[in-house]
């Protein structure tokens, strides 16, 4: 009742910030400097991928026709789709602690269609957007096959589970209009969504075949001696300091420099500590756990029957995926389950908070009474990046135009960040005609403002609606999973 009281308040707390953004960065943001911050990866999928013994960092000077800034889904992809179009062409790869030590290898492991933020689209771009998904979903795959490369994904398909029987109904008439664009996706009922997942308070759901889930790390660890022989320089250890734009953009390590054509943002939700996008993204934290591996029988009195995963509707979104090997991987669901840091940290201390696990695990006993008991075996935290209106950012930009991005995921990048490697070769080639139009590439962005305004904003946003600081684009649009 309050929070309904209170909407109107922070619905023009929220159409404000943009405004306040406007006002406040031009003294603020010198005031607050982020600094980048790195900690390890204490996830599941961490245990399950082999050691790599870790790439030297840059010492000394580098030239380079395409320097890429990040060692995730982003970085790899980019470097794959540029050094096989182009392998004459000199590409170094500069990561700043060991490849996929962030969002990239220690995620939920939904791979999943579409783009978040684009949900009111019109009916032939979200058509087009989940053609270009599921064809994104479908190349990794290929990429993973052709390469024969040591990677555990399965692709049985994903659920968003609806919890009230108006929103259930909402989704089926949503599927229904979907189907008529060619978008395959599938509604079940109550009692068909049992059989394959008895989420306790699961109305309806809408299934999306084709989508699965991965493990992250083990991907972007396996493409690295691919990206070597394709020509690619990798360091590890070799945060990027700073970015001197101009015709070379020189980039500034610890111990050494790159002069470089052309440059790539892969950098998600620790761009801002280069100075790029401080004012459209802040990097919010998701705390996950993980259980032990599950037998058959646990699996059953858990009620998960089958499929990859599943993400629920609400705003603070639960999601959960299971591996090969049994092991129920789970996050969100609560305000207490996400955080956002004073000035855009990006290092959550401690490595998780026992609050914020606690409430994950009163979530999951929410979704699934059966599972209350289950032993947990990996606690961790990893960090997202997002965008006011949840929209990511694909382009180019600098007086030069050879500064190349993709950012901006918020939380539903496994697919998209993959996918971002083709878009930004083909932009770096000045062929844009396949994304042309698209509202994240070359999308304009709503403006979030500064500390102080950006903490406050949060915690004011967060405590009194239990919602995300969101600017909701207008109303309409098709069922789909949506992250945060
Ligand atoms: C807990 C969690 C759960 C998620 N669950 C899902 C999910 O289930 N499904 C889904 O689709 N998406 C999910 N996501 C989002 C998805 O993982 C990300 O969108 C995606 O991995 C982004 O990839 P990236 O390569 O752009 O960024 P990252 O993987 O974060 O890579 C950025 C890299 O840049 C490096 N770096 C940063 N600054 C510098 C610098 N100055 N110099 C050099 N290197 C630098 C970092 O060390 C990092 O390795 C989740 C994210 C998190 C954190």
């Amino acid at each position: 009742m309050t929070k309904t009281f209170l909407e109107p308040f922070t619905e023009r707390l929220l159409r404000a910030g943009p405004q306040l953004a406007g006002y406040s960065w031009p003294w603020a943001g010198r005031l607050w400097r982020e600094r980048l911050e790195l900690d390890d990866n204490l996830s599941i999928w961490a245990d399950q991928t082999p050691p790599a013994p870790m790439r030297a960092p840059l010492r000394g000077g580098v030239t380079a026709d395409l320097a890429i800034i990040g060692g995730g889904f982003t970085g790899t992809s980019t470097a794959y789709a540029v050094s096989r179009r182009w392998p004459e062409r000199r590409v170094v790869l500069l990561e700043a602690a060991t490849l996929g030590n962030g969002a990239s290898g220690r995620n939920g492991g939904l791979m999943l269609n579409r783009v978040n933020g684009c949900e009111t689209v019109d009916a032939e771009t979200a058509a087009q957007i989940d053609r270009l998904t599921r064809a994104g979903i479908d190349a990794l795959c290929a990429r993973i096959a052709r390469h024969a490369l040591p990677v555990d994904h399965r692709r049985d398909g994903t659920v968003t589970v609806y919890t009230s029987t108006e929103r259930a109904e909402a989704a089926h008439a949503a599927v229904e209009a979907d189907n008529r664009i060619g978008i395959p996706t599938r509604f079940l009922n109550s009692a068909e969504l049992r059989r394959q997942l008895a989420v306790e308070q699961g109305c309806g759901a809408v299934l999306d075949p084709g989508t699965g889930q991965i493990n992250g790390l083990q991907l972007v660890r396996a493409m690295a001696p691919l990206l070597e022989a394709q020509g690619v320089q990798i360091y590890e250890g070799t945060p990027v300091v700073n970015v001197q734009e101009g015709q070379p953009v020189v980039l500034t390590t610890p111990q050494g420099e790159v002069r470089a054509d052309s440059i790539v943002l892969a950098t998600n939700g620790y761009t801002g500590a280069l100075g790029y996008f401080r004012d459209a993204l802040f990097p919010l934290h998701s705390h996950v756990l993980a259980t032990a591996a599950l037998t058959v029988e646990q699996r059953q009195q858990l009620g998960w029957h089958g499929l990859a995963g599943f993400a629920d509707d609400l705003d603070r979104i639960s999601y959960a995926s299971m591996t090969d090997g049994g092991h129920l991987v789970f996050g969100g669901g609560s305000n207490q389950a996400y955080s956002y840091l004073f000035n855009n940290r990006t290092r959550y201390p401690g490595g998780t908070s026992a609050r914020a696990q606690a409430s994950l695990q009163e979530t999951l006993r929410r979704h699934f009474p059966g599972g209350a008991e289950l032993p947990i075996v990996r606690r961790w935290v990893g960090t997202l990046g997002m965008t006011f209106d949840r929209r990511p950012l694909i382009g180019v930009r600098g007086e030069r135009r050879n500064i190349y991005y993709a950012l901006g995921y918020s939380g539903h990048g496994v697919t998209l960040a993959n996918l971002a490697g083709e878009i930004l070769c083909d932009l770096y080639a000045g062929d844009d005609c396949r994304w042309r139009g698209l509202p994240f590439v070359q999308g304009r962005y709503t403006r979030i403002p500064p500390e102080p305004l950006r903490w406050a904003g949060y915690q004011l946003v967060t405590r009194l609606t239990g919602r995300s600081p969101r600017l909701h684009q207008p109303s309409g649009g098709s069922a789909q999973i949506k992250k945060w």
